[in-house]
């Protein structure tokens, strides 16, 4: 059995990804987001949204583009759902919202 030889880890080839906590502040990361969201409309959605796709495709979504760890804590920074690609978590905002 040929040995393994053994791994060399430069840290700084790790990938960091960018995330935003719950008090909407970023925090260097070493796994991705699950969700994204746009941090002048305050919308957090699914990364493969297809209404977000098509803003990034436009080009200047990119510069507001933001991700968070997960949809609860995109909630506790003060983002709502897309409508789009989270319709069920956007109708429970908006009756939220109606109060
Ligand atoms: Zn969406």
């Amino acid at each position: 059995m040929p040995r393994a030889e053994p791994v060399v880890r430069d840290e700084s080839a790790v990938r960091e990804y960018i995330l935003l906590g719950a008090d909407g502040r970023p925090y260097p990361s070493r796994t991705p987001g699950a969700v994204g969201g746009h941090r002048r409309m305050k919308i957090y959605g699914r990364l493969d949204c297809p209404a977000a796709l098509r803003a990034l495709a436009r080009g200047g979504y990119v510069t507001h583009r933001v991700f968070f760890a997960d949809e609860p804590t995109a909630v506790a920074a003060g983002y709502r759902p897309c409508a789009v690609c989270s319709p069920d978590a956007y109708r429970r905002w908006r009756a939220r919202q109606a109060g």
